[in-house]
């Protein structure tokens, strides 16, 4: 059996949307199709800032590890950081044309939450159905219109699932998901039957592995991380961001990308599953 292995890069704010670009050329360099989850709306929103800092709040009296990862101004910069809090505008907006570009490279395009990044990853789980499809609906429509696909995969911003989402999904031509993380690597089933393939390369608390590497420092053979995120099924997921792999992680990614086709083939999420 030959093993497989794809890259999911998530875009997640603004600067992952302006880079995009960025990455399909890197994508078109290295031979590699990327499979790439877009936000359709907003990357942050007040309430979830709020919602955010009562978490934060609450485990202050019981401080666990520090959080081996980038700051946020290493990953997208002041200017980044001031266009999302003053402008805020719909990711969508920036990276349709790439997104474009990228379809017609042959990477994957899929959908990644509903209309705020930030508000899915703290308030999606307590989300009703009714809020969900006002929450979600549009956002999928965005999707459709830009992209023309009937059939699309889907994962959920912070691996925070939402049920009544799930059941919309499944009546709008969603075809798999990518929600939860699990080296072991099995795909299984949700409860609305939709396949759910695993993330299995990450460090702790859903923090990307490259930049986990790149914060801590490390210096392990990347070889030994692939070799040990190839699960049960035959297959492995990296999933990133094109703010860090066409920033900061450039280097690092691209060595990952020579050491993982030495291991496997690397293709597209659909291909792992449909
Ligand atoms: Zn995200």
């Amino acid at each position: 059996m030959t093993r497989k292995y794809a890259v999911r890069l998530d875009i997640d704010t603004t600067v992952c949307a302006r880079k995009l670009i960025d990455v399909v050329e890197l994508g078109n360099r290295l031979g590699v199709k990327f499979t790439i989850f877009a936000n359709m709306g907003r990357s942050v929103s007040l309430s979830a800032a709020f919602l955010r800092r009562l978490s934060q709040r609450s485990v202050r009296g019981n401080p666990t590890e520090p959080m081996m990862k980038l700051s946020i101004r290493d990953k997208i910069g002041w200017k980044g950081i001031l266009e999302s809090i003053l402008i805020n505008p719909e990711l969508h907006r920036l990276s349709a044309d790439a997104l474009l570009k990228a379809r017609d490279s042959g990477h994957e395009i899929g959908l990644h939450g509903g209309l705020n990044h930030s508000l899915w990853h703290f308030a999606a789980s307590s989300m009703d159905a009714d809020q969900m499809h006002r929450f979600l609906t549009p956002a999928i429509e965005h999707y459709q219109n830009i992209l023309g696909y009937n059939s699309f995969g889907f994962s959920s911003p912070g691996f925070k699932s939402s049920q009544p989402a799930y059941e919309i999904l499944a009546g709008a031509g969603c075809a798999y998901l990518s929600d939860f993380i699990d080296c072991t690597g099995r795909v299984r089933c949700s409860p609305c039957g939709l396949p759910d393939v695993p993330v299995t390369l990450s460090a702790a608390n859903t923090v990307d592995f490259l930049e986990w590497y790149v914060a801590s420092g490390a210096s392990s053979p990347l070889e030994n991380a692939i070799e040990q995120s190839i699960g049960e099924d035959g297959f492995g997921v990296y999933y990133s961001h094109p703010c860090f792999i066409a920033g900061k992680g450039k280097q690092v990614f691209s060595q990952f990308v020579c050491a993982l086709r030495e291991q496997a083939e690397i293709v597209t999420m659909s291909e792992l599953v449909l």
